[in-house]
């Protein structure tokens, strides 16, 4: 059994997100999108919110199981028996980043493969914090998040 892991913020999850997860699903018999903590990024919803919310968004996806680590990735594939990481890129600023995150974990465990899937060109823009920034000043996000979960990021934000 072919299985991959997607992790990520999601905060909030983005229809590039969702993009990636579609087309990525298609390729692995189970997909394990996986919420992570990030302790430089102080989120908008907590983890368990993002959970929700991705479970909301994914749920035409058959194959995709939605879950949540904190830790060293290679540590959480091992535990889900997979070796595979998929990461989107959008720009080539997101390369470098990805590349030095990609070199890391396959220093610390040379059997991780980090394997990346290219954003499709209508989300390419997309970013979870762009999403934020329009939100916060009652911007539109109609088209760029997936429909149920755009009124749980106005009322989020009403909250910040
Ligand atoms: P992180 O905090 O790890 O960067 P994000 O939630 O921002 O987490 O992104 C998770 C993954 O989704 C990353 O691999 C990121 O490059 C990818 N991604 C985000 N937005 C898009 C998009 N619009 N198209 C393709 N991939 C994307």
């Amino acid at each position: 059994m072919r299985i991959a892991i997607c992790p990520g913020s999601f905060d909030p999850v983005t229809n590039g997100h969702v993009d990636v997860f579609e087309r990525t699903s298609k390729l692995f018999d189970v997909l394990i999108v996986a919420v992570f903590h990030n302790p430089n990024k102080k989120p908008l919803f907590d983890m368990e919110e993002r959970v929700e919310l991705l479970k909301l968004a994914t749920q035409h996806i058959p194959n995709v199981r939605i879950d949540c680590f904190s830790g060293l990735l290679n540590e959480y594939a091992r535990q889900q028996n997979t070796n595979i990481i998929v990461r989107g890129l959008r720009a080539l600023s997101d390369f470098e980043y990805e590349f030095q995150r990609a070199l890391l974990i396959k220093k610390i465990d040379p059997v991780i493969e980090t394997v990346f899937i290219m954003t499709s060109s209508e989300y390419s823009f997309l970013s979870s914090s762009g999403i934020k920034e329009l939100a916060k000043f009652g911007g539109p996000i109609t088209g760029l998040v997936p429909a149920c979960v755009e009124d749980r990021i106005h009322q989020q934000m009403a909250k910040f």
